[in-house]
This record gives C-alpha cells, structure tokens and sequence, in this order.
C-alpha cells in the first residue's frame, strides 16, 4: 500500500489556512444551510450564526439529490449569492462541486471545494481538484473504507494540491434508527495513520435534528479538528435535508456543549 502523500512520514501535521481561520490548528465551527435558496434566507441565517461565533458558512449550490425530481440547487446563481454574503459578512465560504464542468467558475466563487460522498470515487473530478490551489473538503463515500477514502485523497495530493480536509459523515450499515452510521471511531483511526485534518459532519448520518447535538459533542471529544453543521432560519421550509436542519436556536446550544469538550 502506498500512501505517499497521505500518510505521517509525508508530513507530522497540515494546517490549512483559509483567510484567518487555520484548519487542523484550532477546533473549526463550519456550518449553514444545506441548500442556498436565497439571498434574504442566507443573510437571515449567517446573521443567526455570526453571533455565535461560526468560522466558515456553509451552503449548498448544486446538490446532489438522491431523486433527479428533488431541488437541485441554484447552480452558479446559488454561488454569486454565497459570495456576495461572505463579502458583506466577512466570512469564509464552501461549497460543494458535482461536475468537472463547473470547476473553472465555481473557484471564482467559494474559499473551499466541497467534494460529496457520492463523488469520493468520482477519479476524474479528484484529479481536476487536484490541480487548484483552492483547499478542498473531501466527504467519505458512503461505503468507503479508510484505505479507499485515503486513496481518494491521495489522487488530489498527487496533482500537487495538498490542501486536503477529510470529513467523516456516515457510512450505509444495516441500522434503521438514523439516516447513516457515523464512524466516529475513524477520526482517531485517521489520526494515527494521516496529518490531514479531519472534519465530521454530524448532520447526514444523524437525519434528523435531535441526534445533531450529541454527534457534535462525540467528534469533539474524540478529537475531531472541526465540525460542519447544517444550520436554517426556518428549518422547517428548507428545500433539503429539512428534518436534520437545526435552529439557530439549537446551533447555539450545540455550540456551547462542543466547546465544553475542547
Ligand atoms: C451536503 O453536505 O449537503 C451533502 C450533500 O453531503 P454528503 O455528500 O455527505 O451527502
Ligand atoms: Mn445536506
């Protein structure tokens, strides 16, 4: 097996730098809403979050719905929003990218690339991220194994960009009582095999919003370097992941417990 970019004889640790907050140095508060639906429902939520204290807004342009039939997101549109609101706000941005085709635009856009679960396996899209200087967030696949996942990252790092997040969210097992399974174990598992920061998002395998907060304090105590939330105004109304949407309300409780576990 070779890990040549990944592993800790490569490098002790990474801190990736993304304006002032320093990734895999400090304990990171990522967090927004699934999907950009609007300007006044962006500006609405980063002003909820603001006040809490939240390093870097998340938001959803092109999604990658499980039914071609579900909203698929504002596309570029969603991404001229998200930066207009990082401007006026003074706030990191990420995003996630589905297509090769939309790279070009979208890192005119967002400080950090997201890469979906879905697309873990997706080679080409890897090496194209590979070739930005962009930091990317690359998600588990839903069934990858650690060597896989690693892998994965090693595609990126191989084409020179070594701004590599690793975020756990779940895999599929056999269990019923959430959406996913989060692997909590395979933060302290990354830990000791890799010096990338590693990032979970309590959000997708939780499914719904009561069994957010207690993930987030799990990937704080087991010394995950962040976690990424997804946060709305009215969560209810959110055109996705609704039922696994907090309040700001609930963010700001979950934002004080986590901070309990630093
Ligand atoms: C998301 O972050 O909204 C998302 C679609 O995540 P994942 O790729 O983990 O399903
Ligand atoms: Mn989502």
């Amino acid at each position: 097996m070779v890990f040549k970019y990944t592993g800790k004889d490569y490098k002790e640790k990474t801190v990736i730098r993304v304006g002032r907050v320093e990734i895999g140095k400090k304990f990171v508060f990522i967090a927004g809403p699934c999907s950009i639906e609007s300007e006044e429902q962006l500006a609405e939520v980063v002003e909820g979050l603001l006040s809490i204290g939240v390093d870097i807004l998340r938001g959803g342009a092109f999604k990658p719905r499980t039914s071609p039939y579900s909203f698929q997101g504002l596309g570029l549109e969603g991404l001229k929003i998200l930066r207009r609101i990082s401007e006026k706000y003074d706030i990191p941005i990420i995003s996630e990218v589905l297509d090769p085709r939309d790279l070009e635009k979208a890192v005119e856009y967002v400080d950090i690339i997201q890469i979906g679960a879905r697309n873990m396996y997706n080679y080409p899209l890897l090496r194209e991220v590979g070739k930005l200087e962009k930091p990317v967030l690359l998600k588990r696949g839903l069934s990858a194994t650690l060597d896989e996942w690693l892998y994965a990252a090693e595609y990126i790092m191989n084409e020179g960009n070594e701004k590599v997040i690793l975020c756990e969210r779940g895999i599929r097992t056999f269990v019923k009582h959430t959406r996913f399974t989060l692997d909590i174990a395979a933060v302290p598992s990354l830990k000791e095999r890799t010096h990338l920061p590693v990032i979970v998002d309590p959000s997708h395998p939780a499914g719904r919003r009561s069994i957010v907060p207690p993930l987030a304090k799990a990937a704080a105590c087991v010394g995950a370097d962040g976690i990424m939330v997804e946060v709305h105004s009215k969560p209810d109304n959110a055109l996705s992941d609704a039922a696994q949407s907090l309040t700001i309300e609930m963010y700001k409780e979950l934002v004080r417990d986590v901070r309990r576990c630093l």
